[in-house]
């Protein structure tokens, strides 16, 4: 097929029709086993933890979005990550950019400790610091960027090259951006992470996690893993992501351009204290973010100040909903601290500047002014006089 744009490769890209009956959306593969036409004669399948057609289909959608050798699709995000952290053996360490999201750090530091797996909280968005942090155990970084929940932006393509002359793998959760608006193998990662329970199914209706990796070595170890480890996405959930996967071009721009205007909002606002996005050119991750991305993105977080209190705030919303998660067409509000980062330590959430105060908004496709309306009358009721 011919195309050259991302918009097209959503809706044609990997799969995209059924070859034995021409069915323009591929089918729901619902089967757990196939038929064999012999001993060794399989046509393609065996068993749909080892492949299935459908989430096969996916597989190939996210690699060719992420321009990657092959792609992987487990029952979450956090599902994926543990596939791609059993790349490494014990002993090892992971380096991970200062804010994460909480249950990454949870992973590392409340399961994978359990096997001499360590990590180290790096300063990734200061690429002369977080090269000090490479000891000789170190085998490879995990970034986010922007990072979960602060949004500050990591060069990517200067923590690469710096990880490569020391051997170590680089892994980007690309969750909050997706590729339609940054493509991290492009700026030298080796793998690339999703919890295509946000963006990508875009519908807040499935749970779901992908990876990417770049070389055909990895891409044979990680397809080992999953078949191992079996913590494989079903296929109703695949044609779910294959579907959102198609309108994600047209969601994301209309959700980036209600966040640039909320965005602006806030700042403009008196009760406001801080902002934090990358779209926003006073945003310290500005330059470096517009340098690898298309834009800011859609996540926001700010602090009021003192004198609001932020219970009524949350309280007083109406159609912004207070709920965990993000990347839904509806717009979604967190706390951060009680939340999504609550299984980080109070005092490493402190240092990371995680505050109390601090609140989370994943902007959706609602009409802004109403988006807007909505927060104006929560501020104003939350004003302590
Ligand atoms: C939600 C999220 C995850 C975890 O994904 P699940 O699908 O909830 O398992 C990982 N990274 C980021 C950035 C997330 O937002």
């Amino acid at each position: 097929m011919s195309y050259n744009n991302i918009e097209t490769a959503l809706i044609h890209g990997g799969i995209s029709i059924d070859e034995r009956t021409g069915a323009v959306n591929i089918p729901i593969y619902q089967t757990s086993t196939f038929k064999q036409d012999g001993l060794g004669k399989m046509r393609g399948y065996e068993y749909s933890r080892t492949g299935n057609p459908t989430r096969e289909a996916l597989e190939a959608l996210i690699a060719e979005l992420e321009g990657g050798q092959a792609g992987f699709a487990f029952a979450s995000g956090l599902a994926a990550e543990t596939a791609v952290l059993s790349l490494l053996n014990t002993g090892d360490r992971v380096l991970i950019s200062s804010n994460v999201y909480g249950g990454t750090f949870r992973l590392l530091s409340k399961v994978f400790d359990h096997f001499d797996i360590n990590y180290t909280i790096s300063d990734t968005e200061d690429p002369a610091a977080f090269e000090k942090d490479i000891t000789p155990d170190v085998k490879a970084v995990l970034i986010e960027s922007p990072a979960n929940p602060l949004m500050t932006i990591t060069d990517i393509r200067a923590i690469s090259e710096i990880a490569h002359k020391h051997g170590l793998l680089v892994i980007v959760d690309n969750t909050f951006m997706t590729p339609y608006l940054q493509r991290p193998l492009e700026l030298g990662a080796d793998i690339v992470l999703h919890s295509a329970t946000k963006y990508l199914g875009g519908h807040s209706d499935v749970v779901a996690g992908l990876a990417v990796v770049k070389t055909p070595e990895l891409a044979e170890k990680l397809a080992f893993i999953q078949n191992s480890t079996g913590g494989v996405l079903p296929p109703f959930d695949s044609f779910l992501l294959i579907r959102g996967i198609k309108t994600l071009g047209v969601r994301l721009d209309r959700h980036v351009a209600n966040a640039e205007a909320a965005a602006k909002y806030l700042t403009e606002h008196s009760a406001v204290k801080s902002v934090h996005y990358p779209g926003l050119p006073t945003d310290k991750g500005y330059e470096v973010n517009k340098r690898q991305a298309k834009n800011g993105g859609v996540m926001i977080s700010f602090e009021l100040k003192d004198n609001y209190d932020i219970n009524t705030f949350f309280e007083n919303l109406e159609l912004i909903t207070l709920a965990e998660s993000l990347g839904g067409v509806e717009s979604l509000v967190c706390h951060p601290s009680s939340m999504t980062h609550a299984s980080i330590p109070e005092e490493i959430r402190k240092k990371v500047g995680i505050t109390d105060g601090l609140i989370r908004l994943s902007i959706g496709i609602e009409n802004i002014d109403d988006i807007l309306n909505d927060l104006d009358q929560a501020i104003a009721k939350s004003e302590v006089k």
